[in-house]
């Protein structure tokens, strides 16, 4: 069996700058990886058959699955006669604005390369990623980048100041698209991107703090008050940045010193289930190997 890690991702901005006659939405975004990661098992098969074998109950274990999805395009598109068993071991919450399906979709992509022997380049990895979902190709490449376009385009960037990052995640799953269909782009925030580049490359802490910004924060709030209360509760104890990310519900909060993240993960530990303490994996050059 061949295993890939597949890492979450969390948005320092997002900005939603138009509606597209294609339906999708004209983004700007900043995201960054994180050391919170599925894994993803694969085992070659000689009968051609695609098959995913996943114990998480949130997750579809059919074609639905975009694991699964990743798997059919790249043997469709290079004629590949071995079929392929894909074990996804969930870390990561579903449905949780963190790329989760993306990220295994990515992986799924990344590994079948090698275990089917492609020899294809992670470029030519993105562009296949992006018929699957405006996440993938981001997703393929881990690091930092800006994504434009309807996410797809990825320029990369350095990697942020150093930082720890609090994830917390209330109960509720939220739809990416219910958020976009209540999105009113002539009221909503709009972050400052090309600010948080200039932040990121000249590793400056504080702006980065201050640059965090997301269109989609509003609504999400507005419609799930228990997001507004956690990102409250993460700033009251002792976040020095805190935003929601993608369409939520997710909250992630920044500090600087791993014992102030300890700290805060400690004091929300009585309020929401799902906590968690990581690192960033923003600088693509010290990616671990397999991620
Ligand atoms: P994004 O941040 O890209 O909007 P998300 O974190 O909000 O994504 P996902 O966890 O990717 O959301 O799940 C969204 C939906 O995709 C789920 O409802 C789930 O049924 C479906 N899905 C398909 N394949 C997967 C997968 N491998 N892992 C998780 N969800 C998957």
């Amino acid at each position: 069996m061949y295993f890939v890690k597949a890492p979450a991702k969390i948005n320092l901005t997002l900005d939603t700058l138009a509606k597209r006659p294609d339906g999708y939405h004209e983004v700007e975004m900043i995201m960054t990886t994180v050391d919170l990661s599925d894994r993803i098992g694969l085992e070659a098969r000689e009968d051609g058959i695609i098959e995913i074998v996943s114990v998480d109950r949130f997750i579809p274990n059919d074609a639905k699955n975009l694991a699964f999805q990743a798997a059919a395009l790249l043997k469709k598109r290079y004629d590949v006669s071995q079929g392929v068993s894909i074990t996804i071991e969930k870390n990561i919450p579903v449905a949780a604005g963190l790329a989760g399906g993306s990220s295994d979709a990515a992986a799924t992509l990344r590994g079948l390369n090698h275990v089917w022997n492609l020899g294809l380049s992670l470029d030519e990895l993105a562009v296949l990623g992006a018929e699957i979902g405006s996440d993938v190709p981001f997703c393929v490449y881990g690091g930092t980048a800006l994504a434009t376009g309807r996410g797809e385009k990825i320029k990369h960037l350095p990697g942020p100041p150093p930082c720890w990052i609090i994830l917390a995640k209330p109960v509720i799953g939220v739809s990416t698209a219910e958020i976009y269909g209540q999105l009113d782009l002539s009221t909503a925030f709009h972050p400052d991107t090309q600010a948080m580049i200039r932040a990121i490359e000249e590793k400056d802490f504080e702006a980065m703090i201050h640059g965090l910004g997301n269109t989609l924060e509003g609504v999400t709030l507005h419609l799930y008050p228990e997001v507004k209360e956690l990102k409250e509760q993460m700033k009251r104890f002792g976040a020095e940045g805190v935003l929601m990310s993608g369409s939520g519900p997710t909250v992630f909060g920044i500090v600087q010193q791993e014992s102030r993240a300890q700290r805060v993960v400690n004091a929300l530990r009585g309020f929401c289930d799902e906590v968690y303490c990581v690192r960033l994996l923003g600088d693509r050059e010290e990616l671990p190997k397999g991620v």
